[in-house]
């Protein structure tokens, strides 16, 4: 079984499995808010479905990243992104320093 190099903890399958789960989650959400966008402000719902979209192209490029290797491998340092935060964010492109630093 491939593991993910600087997650020992997590294999590539189970990563994976997380990001296809994000995804199916997103999309239901951006059905959801498709579904009651005549009853909500327009200008709300298209900034809910811009971050919705935004997630997506996220998870897109963390697939991306699994499959080059350089997944768990934070984007700005190279350091490696502590497991705790896959688990909560499985497409997180920074460490949390580093994403505090960006944001
Ligand atoms: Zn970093």
């Amino acid at each position: 079984m491939t593991t993910v190099a600087r997650s020992p903890n997590m294999s590539a399958h189970e990563v994976r499995q997380r990001l296809q789960r994000a995804r199916n989650s997103r999309r239901a959400q951006l059905r959801a808010v498709e579904d009651t966008a005549p009853l909500v402000d327009k200008d709300l719902t298209t900034a809910r479905k811009v971050a919705i979209h935004y997630a997506l192209s996220e998870i897109t490029a963390a697939e991306r990243r699994l499959a080059n290797g350089a997944y768990g491998t934070c984007q700005a340092c190279r350091a490696g992104i502590a497991i705790e935060r896959l688990e909560v964010l499985p497409y997180a492109r920074y460490c949390v320093s580093c994403q505090e630093r960006l944001t």
